[in-house]
């Protein structure tokens, strides 16, 4: 493994920066090989960790993606620079619910503030390509999701709340096919259907 990669890694872990876990991003990348998929969107850049590993992935692999916190974004950029990506990945520093795109995308990766993520799938699902993936990391959030209720702080509660919602609002949406995977902190894969 590549010692920057592992850097990132451990960075992440001591400044408590919720890159994702070791299995769900194994899992992500090998679903992107497996399909083949080239143009990339993400929501919650972070440090630019999972779109330098996404976008390692496969020389044709371009990467969108959006971050509000300014220090994040600058780190970001960083580490991109040290992974001579610059022409691949794009970071817009901006809050993604102002973020206005054109491009099509086959995969929108979502993996922000968990409270939006109806927000952030009703927005940019008109920028994924027919047939594309929306994949959603955390829907497990640390197991909280099925925790008893009266033992979660108010502000924990209302994140498993809108996580919840935001599960049953997939399963219930006709127009993908959604699967949840217990890998990493639970990864939703939501396969638009040809219809
Ligand atoms: N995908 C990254 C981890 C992202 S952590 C990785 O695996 O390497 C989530 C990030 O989303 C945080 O840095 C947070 O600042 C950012 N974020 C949360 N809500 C956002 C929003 N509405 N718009 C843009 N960025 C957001
Ligand atoms: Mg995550």
């Amino acid at each position: 493994m590549d010692h920057k990669i592992e850097e990132m890694e451990i960075y992440a872990k001591q400044n408590k920066i919720p890159i994702m876990e070791h299995d769900g991003i194994l899992f992500l990348l090998d679903y992107i090989k497996k399909h083949n998929i080239q143009r990339i969107l993400e929501i919650g850049t972070a440090i630019g960790y999972s779109a330098i590993r996404m976008c390692l992935v496969d020389s044709n692999i371009t990467v969108t993606t959006i971050e509000r916190d300014k220090e994040r974004y600058q780190q970001a950029i960083q580490n991109i620079k040290k992974f001579e990506l610059e022409n691949r990945i794009q970071v817009i520093l901006e809050d993604a619910l102002d973020v206005e795109l054109e491009d099509m995308y086959d995969m929108i990766f979502i993996d922000a503030a968990k409270s939006q993520y109806i927000k952030f799938f009703e927005k940019f699902e008109k920028n994924l390509k027919k047939s594309g993936v929306i994949i959603s990391d955390n829907l497990h959030f640390h197991g909280l999701v099925y925790s008893d209720e009266n033992t979660l702080s108010r502000n924990v509660r209302g994140m498993v709340r809108k996580l919840n919602q935001y599960t049953e609002f997939l399963k219930n949406n006709e127009q993908y096919e959604t699967t949840i995977y217990d890998v990493g902190d639970g990864v939703g894969v939501s396969v638009r259907k040809n219809i």
